[in-house]
């Protein structure tokens, strides 16, 4: 049931420092990276406890977030919190290296999964929405996502455009959590990027936190201002405050084929996520909440709409992909046949990465210290100075990348790595060299962790596609291996009824306990994606799999 109770920035801030308010540093991270989740700087609304990805919430409602804070404060070191959905439900004896918190977000029996049932159980106050890091307390902001973002637009320059985006135009359209990070990532591969988002508000805090160059208001003047550029081979990003339907219809209309063409609007939520492009924001909000059957008929024609026009612009030349939010399915859904004729964006640009085990690893600083993050960096360059590709991106994240909350650090590290580089935490926190532990992390968005057959597990080569035992085992292996808390969520990314994954925190808190757990933790958790997409057919993984001693034939000739 809904409290009345709002969002209060100093009840709700995040400690900071090395002095304790839990039983100890797992509880402390998890009550850390709770309130982390919901600070105004991350959060994109906290007043609904609302963090990112439409309507994805760290906690239920405010009675289970002071709940949960009461609970993590109170917690044994030989206790785990269980939390449905965003609700503390029991705590129950464990012991020390079991995670101290267990989380289920979302999860439906298969024949009930979808956005319609889900809607009468939220309103019921019986479930809410995890999406991927929000209900399992490790979003990070959109740095989360920019270096995949990044990897995805240097694949694009590496396969089309003979290594970077110099003197080209790309068009998409959302500035929100995960959004907002396109625009930086095409401007750190060297291009020129316009971005339709229909909230003025998200344009300005992607300005404000250096994600976004500038706002044009007049979709004309935008347009004008982005062929210059691209003609200068000048490096800039633009927000156009408009409906991505109406920046395509009008692109179409002047011939202005863009050169790469994608969308982060939320289209994995066609109520609370996709505005319609037939209405204004303010009618689109009077609709939602008086007529919501109605909104949804809208919404689903908008996106019929807007697919079609990618569609257009693909033919005329555009590179054209699906960027995870499941638009291509809505439109199919509303009948709009050859919806998938673009690809999704890992078949064709992140499955080979995921094949070594890589993913976007991450961590925070819980001292909320800037020089421990500083530490972390000149650790991670000191492991892996052969990586070319992970030294550019740590020199241009130190130097481009503005912090959101506690500060933090993604890098894309794949198997045997993020066990080297999580020792080396754990080694720095020993020694006394940063002023608090660090909490390592993970977007459900990963190798082993993610059934999703419209994005990650799109194309498998052996068709598992919707085989949806993996991300289960991985949360199982997370769990014995004694990471700190483990979530299993349902529809985070493409919505209710298309994706089950999990996920998985460890803190480094320097002792020797942390060290075995981290040996564990490390190496089976991306293990798992290795074995995946062995078990699929794919021959990188099979040899990263035999590298790792990862290939049960092998273990019992
Ligand atoms: P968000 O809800 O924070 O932001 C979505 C933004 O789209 C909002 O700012 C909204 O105003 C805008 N918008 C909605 N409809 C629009 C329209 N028709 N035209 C223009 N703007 C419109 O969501 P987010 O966290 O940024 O995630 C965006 C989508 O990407 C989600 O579907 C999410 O699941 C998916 N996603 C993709 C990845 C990835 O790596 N590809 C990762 C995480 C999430």
């Amino acid at each position: 049931m809904e409290t009345t109770k709002k969002y209060n920035p100093e009840t709700y801030k995040t400690p900071t420092g090395s002095q304790l308010n839990c039983k100890g540093w797992v509880q402390e991270a998890a009550l850390r990276m709770l309130l982390n989740n919901l600070d105004p700087e991350v959060a994109e609304r906290p007043e609904d406890l609302i963090v990112y990805g439409g309507r994805g919430k760290a906690a239920r409602n405010f009675e289970s977030l002071d709940l949960i804070i009461k609970a993590l404060k109170d917690l044994e070191e030989d206790e785990t919190l269980v939390v449905q959905s965003g609700k503390p439900v029991g705590i129950l004896p464990t012991h020390k290296d079991a995670p101290k918190v267990l989380i289920s977000n979302s999860q439906l029996v298969p024949n009930w999964a979808n956005w319609k049932h889900f809607d009468e159980l939220e309103k019921k106050g019986l479930m809410m929405y995890g999406q991927m890091t929000a209900g399992s307390w490790i979003y990070i902001g959109s740095q989360g996502i920019v270096q995949g973002t990044y990897e995805t637009f240097s694949a694009i320059a590496n396969k089309d455009f003979d290594g970077s985006l110099k003197g080209t135009l790309t068009v998409t359209a959302g500035l929100g959590g995960m959004g907002g990070a396109q625009p930086l990532a095409v401007t750190m591969n060297d291009g020129v990027c316009v971005v339709a988002e229909v909230e003025q508000w998200r344009i300005d805090k992607r300005i404000k936190t250096k994600y976004l160059d500038e706002s044009i208001e007049d979709m004309d003047a935008a347009i004008d201002r982005a062929l210059e550029a691209k003609k200068n081979q000048e490096r800039v990003s633009i927000g156009v405050p408009c409906n991505a339907v109406h920046l395509l219809e009008r692109l179409k209309e002047r011939n202005v084929i863009p050169d790469v063409l994608t969308d982060q609007t939320s289209a994995h939520d066609p109520l609370i996520g996709y505005v319609p492009h037939q209405i204004s924001l303010e009618e689109s909000n009077v609709l939602r909440e008086q007529d919501p059957d109605k909104y949804e008929e809208l919404s689903y024609e908008s996106m019929y709409r807007h697919v079609e026009l990618m569609l257009e612009l693909q033919k005329a030349g555009a590179i054209t992909f699906d960027y995870g939010n499941n638009l291509r399915a809505r439109a199919q859904e509303k009948g709009l046949k050859n919806a998938f004729d673009f690809p999704g964006f890992v078949p064709a640009y992140i499955r080979p990465l995921f094949c070594e085990g890589k993913g976007p690893f991450r961590w925070a600083a819980l001292s909320g210290d800037l020089a421990d993050i500083a530490e972390t960096d000149r650790v991670i360059k000191e492991l892996f100075p052969e990586n070319e590709s992970l030294m550019r991106w740590m020199d241009m994240a130190q130097e481009r990348i503005a912090f959101q909350g506690l500060p933090s650090r993604i890098c894309w590290l794949g198997q045997g790595e993020r066990e080297k580089a999580g020792l080396a935490f754990n080694k720095l926190v020993k020694e006394g060299k940063v002023k608090a532990p660090i909490v390592i992390g993970r977007d459900h968005l990963d190798t082993g962790s993610v059934a999703s057959p419209n994005r990650e597990t799109e194309a498998m080569l052996d068709g598992s596609d919707a085989v949806a035992d993996w991300p289960l085992l991985n949360a199982l292996v997370n769990t014995a291996g004694g990471a700190s808390w483990v979530s299993l969520h349902h529809g985070g990314g493409v919505g209710m009824g298309y994706s089950i994954h999990a996920g998985m925190v460890i803190v480094a808190d320097g002792t020797d306990d942390a060290e075995k757990r981290l040996k564990r933790v490390l190496r089976n958790d991306p293990g798992m994606g290795v074995i995946r997409h062995a078990d699929a057919g794919y021959d990188i993984a099979t040899d990263t799999a035999r590298k790792h001693k990862l290939d049960i034939k092998e273990r019992l000739k």
